[in-house]
């Protein structure tokens, strides 16, 4: 599954080629996707120009000279294509530009999605109203983080992963974070001092900030969402890296689940 920095560069390579170009042909082959997609999609999108781009969790926004907004995820398996060649069977929405450029939708498991929304209400849009902080943003400060974090007796990492608290920190991120951040996974998410929730906010945003600037410098004309992070998994400090040294401490990674998820941790280093 995309997380949220392979969408983020997703988003930033669809930006630099079609900010400011017009639909010239859709070609849409199936009605749905995961949900169904917007009735008449071709006549309301063929003729509209792309204005900008940007990201909310793992949603991609286009905004559109028509006062709307293009909402699209890449679900479980989901690639954007630009300029390759047709994908077949999987390939369910084929975008053509004013400039030649052609935008290939391909998801073999249709966990996708596409809509359209007024621009102005993009905020109460159902996927987006009920979304937590957005840790790239300005606004994800250490008394932010401890602001959604305040009460809960839940172990830290599984409140790092709740979307409805703080979007975007999968289960990667989360490990790498707290590892980052000197946290136990396992302390109660509602305990952080002041001084360690910014930690933590520093982290968070650190580690996916690197993970955006190596994929980055792989994506050329060919943007897609592929899994796993193939171009930042080498750097992982404690992820898949249990019985290895902490590169830290040089004590051995430790593995639990939490949720049933494996979760990778350094008990020496995280308190
Ligand atoms: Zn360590």
């Amino acid at each position: 599954m995309p997380e949220l920095p392979e969408v983020e560069t997703v988003m930033r390579g669809l930006a630099a080629r079609l900010t400011a170009r017009r639909i010239t042909a859709l070609e849409q082959r199936r009605p749905d996707l995961r949900f169904p997609l917007p009735t008449g999609l071709a006549a309301r999108l063929v003729g509209r120009q792309l204005l900008g781009f940007g990201r909310r969790a793992k949603y991609i926004l286009a905004a559109l000279d028509d006062s709307h907004t293009l909402l699209l995820h890449l679900g479980m398996s989901g690639r954007l294509v630009l300029d390759g060649p047709p994908a077949g069977a999987h390939e369910h929405l084929t975008f053509g530009f004013d400039d030649g450029t052609v935008l290939r939708f391909v998801d073999p498991r249709r966990f996708g999605m596409l809509d359209l929304t007024p621009s102005a209400r993009l905020a109460e849009h159902p996927r987006l109203s009920g979304l937590g902080l957005e840790p790239l943003a300005e606004s994800f400060t250490g008394p932010a983080l401890a602001g959604v974090l305040q009460g809960r007796l839940s172990p830290l990492k599984i409140a790092l992963m709740d979307q409805r608290l703080v979007v975007g920190v999968g289960n990667i991120y989360a490990s790498e974070s707290l590892h980052r951040a000197g946290l136990s996974p396992r302390r109660m998410a509602g305990g952080l001092r002041p001084v360690q929730a910014a930690r933590l906010a520093t982290a968070i945003r650190a580690v996916l900030e690197e993970a955006i600037a190596a994929g980055g410098s792989s994506l050329r004309d060919y943007v897609q969402a592929s899994g796993v992070l193939g171009f930042y998994q080498d750097r992982f400090a404690v992820y898949g890296r249990a019985g290895l040294p902490c590169p830290r401490c040089q004590r051995p990674i430790k593995k639990l689940v939490q949720a049933q998820r494996a979760t990778f941790w350094c008990s020496r280093c995280q308190r």
